[in-house]
């Protein structure tokens, strides 16, 4: 990997991605000895232009972000690096210096939309009624499309079964609803088995 330090004044900005969430932590500048650095420790440094020197992120806080994978842009002058943070990344506390509301993608909107269908109930939706006849019907309802999902499974018709997997998946979503749980505790469960 050969990052061309000379063509931007020494400097390149790296972009911090987390590995397992995606969300993009912060963004901070490198020059050849933070990069170097940061290959050789495993722990992301910057080159930090307010204190004029080399900052590795967490070196007061212990937020550090370690390092999974580090990539270059296509012609070589911007850094992303793909780590797992050790906490907060921003000095605000806030899981990314671009606040925490970034979209986890279309599985976290959708469970945005359901739970505010919960809350408004609007007339006519099929959410908040299924809701709101309480949790052994939701629960009973993952039951059928589950089913539903088996029996297509075992037939050969791929469009049938993408269609019960995309049922099984929203009514499992409103049966998180129902135990006050977030898809976030969820994927939480995983990731702790997957580290
Ligand atoms: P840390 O590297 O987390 O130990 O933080 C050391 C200092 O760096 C903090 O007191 C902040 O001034 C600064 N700092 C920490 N995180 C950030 C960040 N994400 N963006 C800008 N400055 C930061
Ligand atoms: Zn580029
Ligand atoms: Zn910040
Ligand atoms: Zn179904």
């Amino acid at each position: 990997m050969n990052i061309d330090f000379s063509k931007s004044g020494g400097l390149v900005p790296a972009v911090i991605q987390d590995t397992l969430s995606l969300q993009i932590l912060m963004v901070g500048y490198m020059n050849e000895e933070a990069l170097e650095k940061t290959r050789k420790e495993g722990k992301v440094t910057f080159f930090s232009r307010s204190k004029n020197r080399l900052w590795t992120k967490g070196e007061t806080s212990g937020n550090w972000l370690v390092v999974d994978e580090i990539l270059t842009d296509c012609d070589n002058d911007t850094i992303l690096i793909k780590a797992y943070p050790q906490g907060p990344a921003c000095h605000t506390g806030s899981v990314s210096c671009f606040g925490d509301k970034q979209s986890k993608g279309f599985l976290y909107e959708l469970e945005n939309v359901i739970e505010k269908r919960i809350t408004e109930n609007p007339e006519g939706s099929y959410t908040s009624k299924l809701f709101s006849r309480g949790v052994n019907k939701v629960a009973q309802k993952v039951g059928e499309e589950a089913v539903e999902l088996v029996i297509e499974a075992k037939d050969d018709n791929i469009d049938l079964f993408k269609n019960e997997a995309a049922d099984l998946l929203y009514h499992f979503l409103i049966l998180l609803k129902t135990k006050k749980l977030k898809l976030e505790d969820i994927e939480a469960i995983l990731v702790e088995r997957h580290n």
